[in-house]
């Protein structure tokens, strides 16, 4: 058997690495502390690169990053593979975040440029939290005081539109309404507005969340934009791209966050495109 995903590591940290002091670690030491990361697009081809891009090199350099900062999990918000989501990408990606997911948890969301059949054949199911949710990939990781839930919006590939789905949003509905009143925060590909490339059931989504006012916040993917935004009283986190950006304006990079009962606590790192924000902090309070 050589197929082997989402591996709980030994937990064994290298020696140096408890003596770094880097990101939240430190001050925040008492919260859930998540890598957050979207649209890594890696292509199978080690040199595949788009506006002069190399997202199997920005991946190399974020993973290390990430084991530093030590996260008790990290998350990819979708488009992990380059275009098509062929097994190559996969396969490649495995080997990226291998030295990762030897240490941490890593859970995988789905997006438009990710193939869900050549996923499953490269990583495995959960070993926890999956869901039974009718063709679609969702997981729910809960610590006290805090929930993460990380839903699955591929609805064609390489298409650019996303869709939760009726069977989702029922599944979603009613683990909302039959769970306790922990802070919950979402995790999904698509961007939430009304275009056609969004996420076509973001007004659903919001409508079914409305009664649910433990659900805090949501973090999602996709337009390669760093951004944090609010809607009817919930958090909106725009990731952005480890693989590349669409403006130069943006950055690339990763977001370090910390997750408590009374909020979140995020550092950007922002590795390649523009930088300024490298380093910022933005404390989103709920409690
Ligand atoms: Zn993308």
């Amino acid at each position: 058997m050589t197929r082997r995903g989402f591996v709980r590591g030994t937990g064994l940290a290298v020696a140096g690495l408890a003596l770094r002091s880097t990101g939240l670690r430190s001050a925040e030491a008492t919260g859930f502390r998540v890598a957050l990361l979207s649209d890594t697009h890696i292509p199978a081809d080690p040199q595949g690169q788009y506006r002069g891009f190399f997202p199997v090199r920005n991946l190399a350099a974020v993973v290390p990053a990430v084991i530093s900062a030590q996260p008790e999990i990290a998350v990819i918000c979708g488009d992990a593979a380059r275009l098509t989501g062929e097994v190559g990408d996969y396969e490649a990606l495995k080997a990226l975040l291998s030295p990762l997911a030897e240490r941490t948890p890593v859970y995988l969301g789905l997006g438009n440029h990710d193939n869900r059949a050549n996923f499953f054949q490269v990583f495995d199911p959960l070993p926890e939290g999956r869901q039974e949710v009718s063709g679609k990939h969702v997981a729910v990781i809960e610590r006290p005081g805090v929930r993460l839930i990380v839903l699955d919006s591929l609805l064609y590939v390489d298409r650019v539109a996303g869709l939760l789905g009726k069977a989702q949003r029922q599944w979603l509905a009613e683990f909302l309404e039959k769970t306790d009143d922990r802070a919950t925060a979402l995790l999904v590909h698509h961007t939430l507005g009304d275009g056609d490339g969004d996420l076509l059931d973001a007004d659903r989504l919001f409508a079914l969340i409305r009664p649910h006012p433990k659900v805090r916040a949501i973090f999602f993917g996709h337009s390669h934009v760093w951004g944090i935004t609010e809607r009817a009283g919930v958090h909106l986190v725009n990731l952005p791209a480890v693989g590349y950006n669409f403006r130069d304006q943006d950055p690339v990079g990763w977001v370090e966050a910390s997750f408590s009962a009374a909020g979140v606590d995020l550092l950007l790192h922002a590795t390649a495109g523009n930088r300024d924000g490298d380093g910022s902090r933005h404390s989103l309070r709920w409690g």
